[in-house]
């Protein structure tokens, strides 16, 4: 695992401005992308150099295709190659679970598949996932969900997963390249969203639709917008407050 990023905060100004927003906010909606989790050390697996670019990915088709391909899947996901295992959440989260247990925001919307908000102390039932858990594994079939523990012991020893008692394909919770968008997660994004007077994006490049389309169509539903990444985004002209900075130095900032 990288080491965590430091966490420094270059931009007080900025930060304070968004503190008033927070205040003057009835309900705050969080959107997460992969920036707030490199803080816990966790890369990014569509940066350059990331995990995308060594390691093609595989397609949703590819895996319901072939047994061989689900073999390699599942080496990748028990080899820990994405670098998710053990990762702890890191300030950022910690600050979303503190403005959502306060009752300010409403929910975290999330592109990340690691966990770390549920794991941060927000309940299940706030945290909007678009793109699955890697945490846990689901029949595709009859949904039945199982943990990662007990496919890796039959992994190792049997070098594959096995199909559900109900015949059908096991696949870790996530959603892949090809695979349909979840259904009932994007029209509770969407419900929130509307619902938002403050939309806040954490880490993410706004790049990966149709995710990305929320924090127009709250901005467009006359919400105010915030963007914190380390990076500009295709967004920034949009929002009214953008903080290129550290997601755990800014939240910790206007939490305290
Ligand atoms: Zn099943």
């Amino acid at each position: 695992m990288a080491a965590a990023t430091e966490l420094t905060l270059t931009d007080t100004a900025a930060a304070d401005q968004l503190r008033e927003m927070f205040a003057d906010s009835r309900r705050i909606l969080f959107f997460t992308g992969a920036g707030i989790s490199t803080e816990s050390g966790i890369p990014d697996f569509r940066s350059p150099g990331g995990l995308w670019s060594k390691m093609k990915p595989i397609y949703f088709q590819e895996f319901i295709g072939s047994e061989e391909i689900r073999r390699e899947a599942w080496r990748r996901r028990f080899d820990n190659s994405d670098g998710w295992v053990g990762a702890q959440p890191n300030q950022g989260h910690l600050a979303v679970a503190e403005w959502i247990r306060r009752g300010k925001a409403a929910a975290v919307i999330t592109q990340n598949v690691d966990n770390l908000h549920q794991l941060a102390g927000v309940p299940e039932s706030q945290v909007i996932e678009l793109h699955g858990n890697s945490t846990y594994a689901r029949c595709l079939t009859c949904q039945r969900r199982v943990e990662l523990a007990d496919l890796e012991k039959e992994f190792q020893a049997t070098g594959n997963v096995g199909p559900c008692d109900c015949g059908g394909i096991m696949k870790s919770a996530t959603i892949s390249f090809g695979q349909s968008m979840p259904e009932l997660p994007m029209r509770r994004a969407h419900e929130e969203t509307l619902l938002s007077d403050l939309f806040v994006v954490l880490g993410s490049s706004l790049s990966v639709f149709p995710a990305a389309e929320f924090p127009r169509i709250a901005s467009h539903n006359g919400a105010s917008l915030v963007i914190v990444n380390r990076e500009p985004t295709q967004m920034d002209e949009l929002a009214d407050l953008v903080i290129h900075d550290s997601i755990g130095a800014v939240m910790t900032h206007i939490s305290q």
